[in-house]
């Protein structure tokens, strides 16, 4: 059992690490956990994720209100509470906006090439909405209006997963970005990516997998 003190330094350590990566500026970018069924610990606002301590964070019930912490609770706290609600078996949440995906976002891009394998083994794709694994069409309707010029939201079972695939996702922009540049892409076949489907789902189970789409139809490169 994770203590709640653990908790708290694991968010000021991964909104340190947000920050060194440069993947949000000024007071940007918010992370949360769930305790438990009715209590979330999430980051404050007006708080640079760099400078956090394990005392700034706030603990709010499923309504967002506050029940411990002497700082407001991030404005974007609605985002983190629907997807706890949506999906219990969410335990955190990291949102923030590294600059390649964000502008992969503001170009009306998805990440939605298969070119590396292990972001395809990993995640899947990653849709415009873009969040890491979007498990019900609910809550990629719901979520449309926060995420639509909103840079990137993860979540997973732990919150280092949840950051690791912030990571996956601003690298893979990366290499997106520079086949871009190049001029050519050369996404993996279709055969190759049933493939590592198939694998992915004997490393990580069925639910998982199915709830990643995998296109099948590269973009053009403009
Ligand atoms: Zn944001």
């Amino acid at each position: 059992m994770v203590t709640e003190r653990k908790h708290r330094e694991d968010i000021v350590r991964y909104g340190r690490m947000l920050h060194e990566r440069g993947f949000v500026a000024a007071m940007d970018g918010n992370l949360s956990v769930r305790l438990k069924a009715d209590r979330i610990l999430v980051t404050p606002t007006c708080l640079s994720k760099g400078a956090m301590r394990p005392a700034d964070m706030v603990i709010v019930d499923p309504e967002g209100e506050r029940i411990s912490g002497h700082r407001n609770v991030t404005s974007e706290i609605g985002m983190h509470l629907l997807i706890y609600r949506l999906r219990p078996d969410v335990q955190a949440i990291v949102h923030a906006h590294p600059p390649t995906a964000t502008g992969f976002a503001a170009a009306g891009l998805a990440l939605t090439e298969p070119l590396v394998c292990e972001v395809v083994m990993g995640l899947g794709s990653i849709p415009l909405a873009r969040y890491g694994t979007p498990g019900t069409s609910e809550l990629a309707q719901t979520l449309e209006p926060y995420v639509s010029n909103h840079g990137v939201v993860v979540y997973g079972d732990t919150l280092e997963h949840a950051y690791m695939k912030m990571e996956t996702v601003e690298h893979f922009a990366q290499i997106a970005l520079v086949t871009h540049l190049l001029g050519r892409q050369q996404p993996l076949k279709e055969v190759e990516i049933e493939k590592l489907l198939t694998a992915r789902t004997k490393y990580f189970g069925a639910k998982l997998a199915a709830t990643m789409p995998i296109p099948r139809a590269p973009q053009k490169v403009s």
